[in-house]
Order: C-alpha cells, then sequence, then structure tokens
C-alpha cells in the first residue's frame, strides 16, 4: 500500500504552548501548517504552570534583575490585547482566572518597584493597596501588580479549537527521517499510518521531548538544564488568593487558586516552597507549607485541607550567566527550528523570533484533512486531578467515590 502524502510549509513537533502558539500564529499568517504530538496537548511544563504572565518584578523584588524580566515586562499587556481580540492571536473564548496578581511583602518593595519602573518603562505596574479579609498573607506591605492569570486548559483548548485537522497524535517510535545532502529534513514518515509529511521547516517545540527529537534528526545535542520543582497542592474550602509573598527579598511562596475538576477550590504553592532541595519528602515539604501558611495567613489551619505534591522540572536551555535562561530560544540549523518560550508568557516573543527566521509561506493549500487512522490528541489532565491527596499528618487519603472525596473536600473550613 502507498503511503499518503502530506506537503506543508511547518512541521511542528509538540502542543504544548510553544507548539500550539505557533500552530495559530503562522496558519493565521498564511502558512501550512501539520502538528505532531506523543501524549496530549499541553502534557509535560505546560499543563502543570500556574498561567501567571510575569512582568518580570519578581526578579526585582528578589533582588536579581534579570534579562529575562526586561523581556517579560511587554507581555501582560501583548495578552491582554489577545484576551480583547485584538492582539497577534484571539483568545476571547478564554477563561482569565484574576486580572491582576499580588505581592505582599515584610518590608516595602517601592524602592525595587521604582528600579523595574525605571529599567522597564512600566511605572503603573504595581501600586500600594490594603488587603483584608479571611485567606489573604497579612504582610506589612501589599501591592496589586499588573499580572494576568490564565485558566492554562482554557488557553490550551482555545488553541485547539480550530486546528483540530491539524494536530495528530502519533508514536514517536514509528517516525523515520529523510535528510537532504545540506543535511535538511525533507521527509518525515509515520510508518505505521503510512504517512509520508514533506515540510519546508520543522519545529522542535516538544520540551522534554527535544533531545530525543534531536537524536533522531542526528542534530547535535544543545546543553540544556532542568529544574526541578516540587509543586505543592491543598484542596478544601479556599478563597480565591493569587500572589507571591517576599521574605528578606525571596521568593517565599507563589500561590495561584484553581478549581478541580470536582468543582473544588485548589491552591498550588510554587517559589521557594516547591524549589528548596532539602526537604527530603512530600510529607515533609507539605509541614513546610502548612507552617508557612500559619505563620503569614491569620487563622490558617493546614489539618482541615487535603494536600498533595507533583514534580515536574522546568526544561530549558543552559543559563550562561544566571540560573535562568534570558529569553526566549530558537536555534536554527538547516531547516529545523529548536524553540523554548523560558516562560508560558513568552510566547508571543518566541513566536515573532520564529516569523522572524521562516521563509515566507510558498502557496501550499491549507485545506487539509487528518488521516483517518490518526487521532487528535486530548487535552492533558491537570495534575491536581490526577493526584492523591493526603491529611495534613501524612495519612494518606482514600477516597471511594467521587461523592465522597467530594464531601471531605467540602468539610475543609478555614
Ligand atoms: C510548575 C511550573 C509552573 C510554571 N508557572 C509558570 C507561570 O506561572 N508563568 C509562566 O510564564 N511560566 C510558567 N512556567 C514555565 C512554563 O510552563 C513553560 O515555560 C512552558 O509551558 C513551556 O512550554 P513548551 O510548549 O515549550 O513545553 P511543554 O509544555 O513541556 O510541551 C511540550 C509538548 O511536547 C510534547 N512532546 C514531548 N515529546 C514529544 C515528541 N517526541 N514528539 C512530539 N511531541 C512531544 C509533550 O507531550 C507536550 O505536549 C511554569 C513551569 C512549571 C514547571
Amino acid at each position: 500500500m502507498n503511503s499518503a502524502s502530506y506537503e506543508c510549509d511547518v512541521l511542528i513537533f509538540g502542543c504544548g504552548i510553544s507548539g500550539l502558539w505557533l500552530l495559530n500564529s503562522l496558519s493565521k499568517a498564511g502558512y501550512s501548517v501539520i502538528a505532531l504530538e506523543a501524549h496530549s496537548i499541553g502534557a509535560g511544563q505546560t499543563i502543570a504552570c500556574q498561567g501567571v504572565i510575569h512582568s518580570g518584578l519578581k526578579y526585582t523584588c528578589a533582588h536579581a534583575p534579570a534579562k529575562l524580566g526586561q523581556h517579560l515586562a511587554a507581555m501582560p499587556a501583548v495578552w491582554r490585547h489577545c484576551l480583547a481580540g485584538d492582539g497577534p492571536l484571539d483568545l476571547r473564548g478564554v477563561s482569565l482566572r484574576s486580572r491582576t496578581n499580588r505581592f505582599w511583602s515584610d518590608e516595602p518593595l517601592d524602592a525595587a518597584i521604582e528600579a523595574y519602573a525605571k529599567q522597564t518603562g512600566c511605572s503603573r505596574s504595581a501600586e500600594p493597596v490594603v488587603d483584608s479579609g479571611a485567606g489573604i498573607p497579612v504582610a506589612s506591605y501589599s501591592y496589586r501588580v499588573d499580572e494576568p492569570i490564565f485558566d492554562v486548559p482554557s488557553v490550551l483548548s482555545a488553541l485547539a479549537e480550530d486546528y483540530r485537522e491539524r494536530i495528530w497524535l502519533y508514536d514517536p517510535a514509528e517516525l523515520a527521517l529523510l535528510k537532504g545532502r545540506d543535511g535538511a529534513v525533507t521527509e518525515v514518515h509515520l510508518s505505521r499510518r503510512r504517512v509520508r509529511i514533506l515540510p519546508r521547516t520543522v519545529i522542535l517545540a516538544a520540551g522534554a521531548g527535544i533531545p530525543f527529537l534531536r537524536h533522531r534528526l542526528n542534530l547535535n545535542p544543545l546543553p540544556i538544564q532542568l529544574r526541578p520543582l516540587d509543586m505543592v497542592l491543598l484542596a478544601g474550602a479556599l478563597p480565591e488568593v493569587y500572589g507571591n509573598y517576599f521574605r528578606k527579598g525571596r521568593q517565599q511562596v507563589a500561590i495561584t487558586a484553581v478549581t478541580s475538576k470536582l468543582d473544588q477550590p485548589v491552591w498550588l504553592l510554587g517559589g521557594d516552597i516547591s524549589e528548596d532541595r532539602s526537604y527530603r519528602s512530600g510529607s515533609e515539604r507539605i509541614r513546610g507549607a502548612g507552617e508557612l501558611l500559619q505563620e503569614v495567613i491569620p487563622g490558617f489551619q493546614p489539618h482541615r485541607f487535603l494536600w498533595s505534591t507533583y514534580f515536574i522540572s522546568r526544561f530549558e536551555p543552559a543559563a550562561r550567566s544566571s540560573a535562568r535562561p534570558d529569553d526566549a530560544t530558537v536555534v536554527a540549523e538547516t531547516n529545523v527550528m529548536t524553540v523554548w518560550p523560558a516562560k508560558f508568557g513568552l510566547t508571543p516573543r518566541l513566536a515573532e523570533k520564529v516569523h522572524a527566521l521562516l521563509p515566507k509561506p510558498a502557496g501550499i493549500s491549507s485545506v487539509l484533512h487528518r488521516p483517518g487512522d490518526v487521532e487528535t490528541p486530548r487535552v492533558a489532565p491537570c495534575p491536581w486531578d490526577r493526584f492523591e491527596w493526603q491529611h495534613y499528618d501524612g495519612a494518606e487519603f482514600s477516597a471511594q467515590s467521587k461523592g465522597k472525596t467530594h464531601a471531605a473536600l467540602s468539610a475543609g473550613r478555614w
């Protein structure tokens, strides 16, 4: 049986935020694009992420001004334009969890905010506010910061929606490639499905899958770094809170609220509490998080909630001068680009860099139908819907049924 052939301007590997954003923005610019996904949409870093469109201010407040901060400064406005339907992509159907973020601190952050404003021109990005109400860290200083927080699954669903025919689930084990004399990738075969793709450009946007793909493409390994995170989760009757708590110039904890598929409030805790490698177990880390929240939130009683942790590594190009990459990165070799956004929020900047390097569209028809035996992948399940919960004292929580879990979570009171 002959293979079915598909010609395209761009073949993207990976459908996290970078692959999906590129699929949308390149298609909108007239490129014919196919995206191959090995697992599920957003599996890996994107679905695990807190969805904050950082302005970069946190680096200045943490006494670690970074070049990355300067690039981030423009991003909240870009994403807001997308939400309003007049940005590089139309995200009007997407859910926003919060229009702003909070910075709480035991010491004034005014000097850091001023330094940040001078560096970036974002003078109105942070304003002092007086916070009151249950569930909010009581700090001497509180600021409202212009950083929208997105519901990540809704961003992924919206970006996949119009391109279902172009997002193909495949098994990397069936991948075979042909290269021309100049090293350019000329054909990509999905052998089991008898599909032959003829791309003009290949983009590797596969996060942790990039080393495998570069190996299959016979490209030299690129220096990469992993930054491990053990995110802490708590579930129960929690108020909707978004913010970063700073003490002595360190971001102790970053709180974002999400809702589980059982419609229960969950807090994700990032920042130092998730990065500290000195905790020897999940239970120890949970105790550390509970003690911190008890110190900063009046009346907080950790044993009233169910707790969990999930492990995920940030997967990035190795940073030379600081702990993190300075910018979104595109490495171009022959007709292959390897891309990392560095941050969820920086994806529009990554897309600009890719657009600048691509040859013009070849005028290949953008009407395309998925091969019959190729499925469109689903959006990955959220970590807070997958993980086992435990009581604060470390005892395992086993739910016999959804109803029981629901009742147990609802019982959590402030
Ligand atoms: C816990 C956590 C919290 C974060 N919070 C924030 C935040 O609040 N704000 C922010 O700006 N950034 C945040 N980040 C960073 C952000 O999540 C990442 O920079 C971004 O999601 C990376 O997206 P990506 O599409 O490049 O990679 P990924 O999200 O890792 O996506 C890679 C995709 O490629 C697929 N894939 C893997 N192997 C293959 C293969 N061989 N072939 C085809 N497909 C493959 C995967 O299944 C996946 O769909 C956070 C990161 C973590 C880990």
